[in-house]
């Protein structure tokens, strides 16, 4: 099957005009102009772009019911605690997990996001709808260990990296969720395991001001938080250091890491986060609605740290449209290389989940996750403006080459 446009955004590879994607048994077997290329059966779609599927580097697919609920405030942990009390009454049984994670699958779909890196409470209940549909990605299961809670770390940890559920698609992951929820021993026996199996792991890292303050003194509004979930005792040991030293010295940080947000770091942080390899999910809406002083995300880039995009969860954010991050990055940051802006939302993302061969670009050998978005007004805009300019929304996205939303197009 070939796939033809007016453009085709590799995204590994320079632009190309009048292009086409061949696509055999869900790869893609060549790319290039559709003059060069065999023809067989060909879907024309015409004055509209073909990119790489987008990949949501963080979310919490399972939290898309609280769409709207808990408006994001300059008080994180306020709104931290709202949350956490929401999701004990709406997310208790299997159904209202399941529903919930069908919905933002079908919601990031439509978006064209055919990867993720999602965090989860329940991993059993999340990974059996992960793993019946056609998402690519990595479940992270969750780990909450501090105070009295520290007693389940061994129980969370195993349902974390259990293989139960993985497909080819969907690898399980662990995520330590952030270091004032997961005491320093705790983070280094979520490391160790993880290594142990080569498993992937996620943590919100650096993500409020406080966090610093909590880990030092245990003062702040993290620390009250903790006291007012009931989870404070006696034994909590204090870190007596920045969340980056800590997270270094746990042997957190690495190349099968992600770190979400990194939105507090100092210039010694992001050369520790570039030595070990670590991945960073900025997410840009999220950040934004907390109110964060700008992200360092271009200072990152330019040391050479994978910085890749994440909706967080639809608690925080507006959609769970990657693309809606990128055309947000672009309008604050009109500077911004629009081939870099589009790197993040696509192969930096794949790397950082461990699919960098398989997914990612659109490359000769790799999975055909591909998303098609109109030119508009038609065939008036540059690729660029049509995708980061524009408010298009895909009308179509593969993964494997199947059509996710079977929406009208030209077959000839
Ligand atoms: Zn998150």
């Amino acid at each position: 099957m070939m796939l033809k446009s007016r453009f085709v955004v590799p995204v590994d590879a320079p632009v190309i005009k009048n292009g086409a994607v061949v696509v055999e048994e869900g790869r893609i077997s060549a790319v290039g102009p559709a003059r060069d290329l065999p023809h067989g059966g060909v879907a024309d779609y015409g004055d509209a772009v073909i990119c790489p599927g987008f990949v949501n580097a963080h979310t919490h697919l399972e939290l898309t019911s609280m769409a709207g609920r808990v408006p994001p405030s300059e008080d994180f942990a306020g709104w931290l605690r709202t949350l956490v009390e929401m999701i004990k009454t709406s997310l208790c049984t299997r159904e209202d997990v399941q529903n919930s994670v069908r919905m933002g699958l079908s919601q990031s779909l439509a978006a064209g996001v055919t990867m993720v890196g999602d965090v989860t409470r329940q991993p059993v209940w999340t990974r059996e709808v992960l793993a019946a549909s056609s998402i690519r990605g990595v479940s992270f299961g969750e780990v909450i260990a501090v105070g009295w809670t520290r007693h389940r770390l061994a129980e969370l940890l195993e349902i974390a990296l259990s293989d139960t559920h993985q497909t080819d698609r969907i690898r399980a992951g662990v995520s330590p969720h952030a270091p004032y929820t997961v005491e320093p021993d705790a983070l280094r026996t979520c490391a160790q395991q993880a290594k142990e199996i080569g498993a992937l792991l996620c943590i919100h890292l650096a993500e409020t001001r406080d966090e610093d303050l909590f880990l030092r003194k245990h003062e702040g509004p993290l620390a009250d938080h903790l006291r007012r979930s009931g989870v404070w005792d006696d034994d909590m040991p204090l870190a007596e250091c920045g969340p980056l030293e800590l997270v270094s010295k746990t042997g957190v940080l690495g190349s099968s890491t992600v770190a979400a947000h990194a939105n507090y770091v100092s210039d010694a942080d992001i050369a520790q986060i570039s030595n070990g390899g670590t991945s960073v999910a900025y997410c840009p809406r999220t950040h934004r609605a907390f109110g964060h002083p700008p992200h360092r995300f271009r200072d990152m880039l330019a040391v050479g740290i994978n910085v890749c995009i994440g909706t967080d969860s639809l608690a925080s954010n507006p959609s769970l449209s990657v693309l809606d991050e990128l055309r947000f990055v672009r309008r604050m940051y009109p500077d911004c290389p629009p081939q870099t802006i589009m790197e993040m939302g696509t192969i930096n993302g794949a790397k950082a989940l461990g699919f960098g061969d398989a997914a990612g670009s659109i490359t000769v050998g790799k999975h055909a996750d591909l998303v098609v978005i109109p030119l508009e007004p038609a065939g008036l805009r540059s690729t660029w403006e049509s995708i980061l300019d524009g408010d298009a929304q895909p009308t179509e996205v593969y993964v494997e080459g199947v059509p996710q939303l079977g929406r009208k197009r030209t077959t000839l």
